[in-house]
């Protein structure tokens, strides 16, 4: 009976692992992962495990039990150190060798770090795991004063928590605005506003010229000369894809391990999904004149839960030798005080957006259409707003504009039946 082989565990390797049962596949599953923990949520370090809303005890992503039913054996606190494609191994950190029939590629991301003097000092954070987490919260109760570094998503997270924890924060950017990435310019504004009247102060368009202290981080000296003190500084830099193992056994990479929509890389037998792999999505749009892209859409390396459960269902789809492409609608969500940011589609190269609802209560969307075709939404305090987003997406409609900004209209109405 054939083997598979998970490199990672957490979103992308849980799911895989159930989707391959799940479509038929009888042969072993081993699941690697480095943490010494069992796979576990992620979202809430930066939310509510960070202000203590949310307690370690409801972290796991499946029971032990769950795990045992669907015969996944899982290999903690133990890292895969090289493949061999030729013999069909994975040499383990702990000299073990495993051998596999199907290889997957669940190996995830890692924090960009600080570029500059005095990254080294303590009280100088990163946030990615469970115990980077713990280290910031235990801090979080002596501190008074933190800067946050960039002002993505995982910054705006640990500024929202770390304020309602009572600490003085202020969040320097590099970019004009904030999540400059993910969001059109009016959900910036909003967030920025929003941490404003919480007290969060900003430094937009702004570099860190260096850490300062002397063993333990005491400030951070901007570009522009302004010192700004500090008892502990979080960096949220973005992140940089674990592809070295996929590199140095010669698997196509670039910013992310290459996989076709069936979730495979250049080597058939090894499937990748998670942030660390590239891979068409049909909902991106491609660039005009870009070769090969077409209607499969761009590649694109996506840090999201839902991109790696909906990767990972397809290649573990693939791996039971059911092979259905992807297709999902992307979608991503962040939560900051009280406001929940639910964003679906890509609104990136829309010609057109509607506002419903109304922004200066908190509680809007704004629909981004392109042709005439809805390709994105972000939702604020509008559950079901986008949930009918993702359908309009998926359905790729092209609705009348001025009932797309009635609210007396429900979104879902505007679904083709
Ligand atoms: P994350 O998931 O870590 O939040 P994002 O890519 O969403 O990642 O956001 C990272 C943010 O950090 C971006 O807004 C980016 O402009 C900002 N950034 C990157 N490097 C620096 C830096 N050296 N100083 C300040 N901001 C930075």
């Amino acid at each position: 009976m054939a083997d598979l082989v998970i490199i990672g565990a957490s979103y992308a390797g849980t799911q895989l692992a159930l989707a391959a049962r799940a479509n038929g596949f009888q042969g072993s599953i081993t699941m690697i992962g480095d943490e010494p923990h069992a796979p576990y949520q992620r979202p809430p370090l930066s939310k509510g495990f960070l202000s203590d809303a949310v307690d370690a005890s409801s972290l796991p992503l499946q029971s032990p039990e769950r795990f045992r039913e669907e015969r996944i054996t899982l290999r903690t606190g133990v890292s895969a150190r090289r493949i061999d494609r030729q013999a069909r191994t994975v040499s383990l950190s702990d000299g073990a060798q495993l051998r596999y029939d199907h290889l997957a590629l669940t190996t995830g991301a890692r924090c960009r770090r600080l570029p500059c003097e005095g990254a080294e000092l303590r009280h100088v954070y990163y946030l990615r795991d469970l115990a980077d987490a713990c280290d910031i919260k235990a801090r979080a109760r002596e501190a008074s004063k933190a800067v946050v570094v960039g002002g993505g998503f995982i910054g705006l997270e640990v500024a929202a928590s770390l304020r309602t924890l009572g600490l003085d924060v202020t969040v320097v950017e590099l970019q004009e605005r904030l999540l400059q990435r993910a969001v059109p310019a009016l959900i910036s504004t909003f967030l920025q506003a929003a941490h404003q009247q919480q007290g969060v102060r900003f430094r937009l368009e702004t570099r860190i010229r260096r850490l300062l202290g002397d063993e333990v981080v005491t400030g951070v000296e901007l570009e522009t000369g302004e010192i700004i003190a500090a008892d502990m500084v979080i960096a949220g830099l973005g992140v940089v894809p674990n592809v070295e193992l996929a590199e140095d056994c010669g698997l196509a990479v670039d910013n992310g391990i290459v996989v076709d929509r069936f979730a495979r890389t250049s080597d058939p037998a090894i499937v990748a999904a998670g942030d660390c792999a590239s891979y068409p999505n049909p909902w991106m749009p491609a660039q005009a004149h870009e070769a090969g892209a077409g209607d499969a859409g761009r590649c694109v390396r996506i840090e999201s839960i839902q991109s790696a459960n909906d990767l990972a269902r397809v290649a573990g789809a693939t791996i039971a030798d059911r092979p259905a492409p992807y297709e999902a609608v992307p979608w991503f969500w962040s939560d900051q005080y009280g406001y929940k940011l639910q964003m679906a589609g890509f609104s990136a190269g829309h010609d057109e957006a509607v506002m419903r609802g109304d922004m200066a209560a908190g509680r809007f969307t704004s629909v981004y259409l392109k042709h005439g075709i809805v390709v994105g939404a972000d939702s604020v305090n509008r559950p079901q707003d986008h949930m009918a987003a993702r359908r309009l997406i998926a359905a790729r409609v092209r609705p009348d504009p001025d009932a797309l900004a009635d609210e007396s209209v429900a979104l879902k109405t505007l679904i083709p039946a």
